[in-house]
């Protein structure tokens, strides 16, 4: 893979200054990181983690992320990269001791169907995560990427998340996403049943499709322990769904990282999404100069424009990259 997908270039930062320097907040709080090491992936890693560095702990991301958006000072909440060829021990261990070295970041420990819940107890208490995070590859269902929730989120995790008052963000599958009734109804009834335990719906509830959340978020109206992170998410209206129903204090900005420095978009296509990456796209056109962005800049964009549309003040967009999450997580 060429430097080209991890390094912000002179468009990139172009973009920044243009469009968004006046818009995103000095401080931010980043809801959807990874940090990861190649070593603790048993198989071929995925693509963008096998053209980074070999070990992508705290000051790596740091570094990463003051290319994308330079001047900006990160804390966050960071997770291991889920693959279904993990050493998952080492991947929590490693997270757990980069995270350990700012006291404003939080840590969620990957989970995987079958782990002992008292052990997800004793693991939680002993390393300090803030929660838990679960992935579909793990699920119990095949294909993975039409499983139910309860398939890859057992609900005995979902009551040690309860009890311990641990946050669990959650990448919904399934075609149609937020607008599958399977996905509404069990995200619902564990909000319902464990109280003390908070969602945090990645990807704007897996709005890769807008339309899917615009769709299906107002099921979830009313419940006061579900936010959204804004993630990966590069095409326009979820974030205006989710500020319009469940509130402005819902949305968490998140990065994805090192998802934020691929080059391309995710857009809605039909009633599916699509990712345009130099991999399967051509961009050499006649008309113009085609420069595709780093993918953290795209999301940005989207998200200054939902703030726009939505006549969000100042210190509501700060909520979104630092306010919410302080309040969530007790930061100070
Ligand atoms: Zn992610």
């Amino acid at each position: 893979m060429t430097a080209s997908v991890w390094d912000a270039q002179d468009h990139d930062l172009e973009l920044f200054e243009r469009e968004l320097s006046t818009f995103v907040p000095d401080r931010i709080f980043d809801a959807h990181a990874h940090l990861y090491a190649k070593a603790h992936f048993q198989a071929a890693s995925p693509a963008i983690v096998a053209a980074g560095p070999d070990s992508v702990g705290l000051a790596s991301y740091l570094q990463a992320m003051s290319e994308l958006t330079p001047g900006r000072r990160y804390s966050g909440l960071f997770f291991g990269f889920p693959h279904a060829e993990l050493d998952m021990d080492a991947a929590n261990a490693f997270l757990a001791q980069e995270v350990r070295a700012d006291n404003q970041s939080r840590a969620q420990m990957l989970i995987r169907p079958g782990m002992d819940p008292e052990f997800i107890r004793e693991t939680v208490r002993r390393e300090g995560f803030a929660g838990l995070k679960c992935y579909h590859v793990w699920a119990t269902q095949q294909p993975t990427f039409d499983a139910t929730v309860e398939s890859f989120l057992p609900e005995e995790h979902v009551r040690v998340a309860h009890e311990e008052g641990l946050s669990i963000t959650l990448h919904m599958v399934r075609a149609r996403a937020m607008a599958d009734p399977l996905n509404q109804q069990t995200i619902r009834t564990f909000a319902e049943r464990y109280p003390n335990m908070r969602f945090i719906l990645a990807h704007a509830a897996r709005g890769f499709n807008p339309h899917h959340t615009i769709e299906g978020i107002g099921s979830l109206r009313g419940l006061r322990n579900v936010w959204c992170d804004t993630s990966a998410v590069t095409d326009g209206g979820a974030f205006e769904a989710i500020i319009d129903a469940l509130g402005h204090d819902r949305l968490l900005y998140g990065s994805d990282f090192p998802v934020s420095h691929e080059r391309g978009r995710c857009v809605a296509i039909g009633d599916s999404f699509l990712w345009l990456s130099e991999a399967n796209t051509n961009f050499h056109v006649a008309y113009a100069d085609l420069r595709p962005a780093l993918v953290g800049l795209e999301s940005l964009r989207v998200l200054k424009t939902a703030c726009r549309t939505m006549r969000l003040s100042d210190s509501q967009v700060e909520d979104i990259f630092w306010g919410n999450a302080a309040e969530l997580y007790g930061l100070s």
